[in-house]
């Protein structure tokens, strides 16, 4: 169901004893502000997940992973399965992130499969999409992007795919202080929506949340969120500051 929704991204960072305080200072401001109205996912590192749980517990914080593997279970070394997220209560995980796509080599193809055992078991894919600086440059952005859904999501069902998070992150603003305008991130969810509509029918796609990422931070999040289509942000960088994480929250 549609519903607004902030995520931060923590990637490979913080120790243990700084992902205890980081956890509970945006669980602890979250509860106390007051907030509602927006969803609020926090994605720690795999060992952290547990911590981080019992430190959100009736704030209203959630906890996702960053990753999982497409396989169940078995002779897979180094790999997390969605058994173990879901038998730990996990309920949302990052799939398609680009750098894994990047530095991981994940394809369209594995991440059907991804997003298939994520579903199977429950949990709630964030699903990750968005073009290099070449592809927009060289005018290919939309396609691109709508390529990347048809190829990963379009074999679902309908109330498969309403299950699910859409993240709308252009590489070229990951981590680099770059931002898409208020314009250009309405403008590439717009796009989305109705790819998703000629596919699935409007009611369909009018639910499913989409979300921005892409140096999102306190000062301009009031102004992203603002997109008729912009249902939240997948925050890295910035979702590492308690207070500067919760004052993004705090836009919508
Ligand atoms: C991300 O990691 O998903 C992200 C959007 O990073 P940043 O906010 O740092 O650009």
């Amino acid at each position: 169901m549609r519903k607004n929704l902030v995520a931060g991204n923590w990637k490979m960072n913080t120790s243990f004893q700084e992902a205890k305080k980081l956890a509970s200072e945006v669980a602890n401001m979250v509860k106390d502000e007051e907030i509602s109205g927006v969803e609020v996912v926090i994605c720690v590192p795999f060992p952290y997940l547990s911590v981080a749980s019992k430190l959100s517990e009736g704030t209203g914080v959630k906890v996702g992973a960053q990753n999982c593997s497409q396989k169940a279970s078995g002779a897979y070394t180094g790999e997390v399965s969605v058994t173990m997220l879901k038998s730990m209560e996990v309920p949302y995980v990052v799939i398609g992130h680009s750098e894994r796509r990047e530095y991981f080599s994940e394809s369209n193809e594995l991440l059907t499969e991804k997003i298939d055992i994520a579903l199977a078991n429950d949990l709630t894919p964030i699903f990750c999409c968005g073009e290099s600086l070449e592809t927009r440059e060289a005018g290919d952005h939309f396609e691109f992007v709508c390529q990347q859904l048809t190829e990963s999501l379009f074999h679902l069902t309908a109330e498969q795919l309403q299950k699910l998070v859409i993240a709308y992150e252009p590489i070229w603003a990951i981590g680099t202080g770059k931002t898409a305008s208020a314009e250009q991130a309405q403008e590439m969810h717009a796009k989305l929506r109705s790819h998703l509509a000629n596919q699935y029918g409007n009611e369909v796609a009018e639910e499913i949340s989409i979300l921005y990422g892409g140096s999102v931070k306190p000062n301009n999040a009031k102004e992203i969120f603002a997109g008729k289509d912009v249902d939240g942000g997948l925050v890295g960088g910035a979702s590492l500051d308690s207070r500067g994480f919760v004052d993004i929250i705090k836009s919508f």
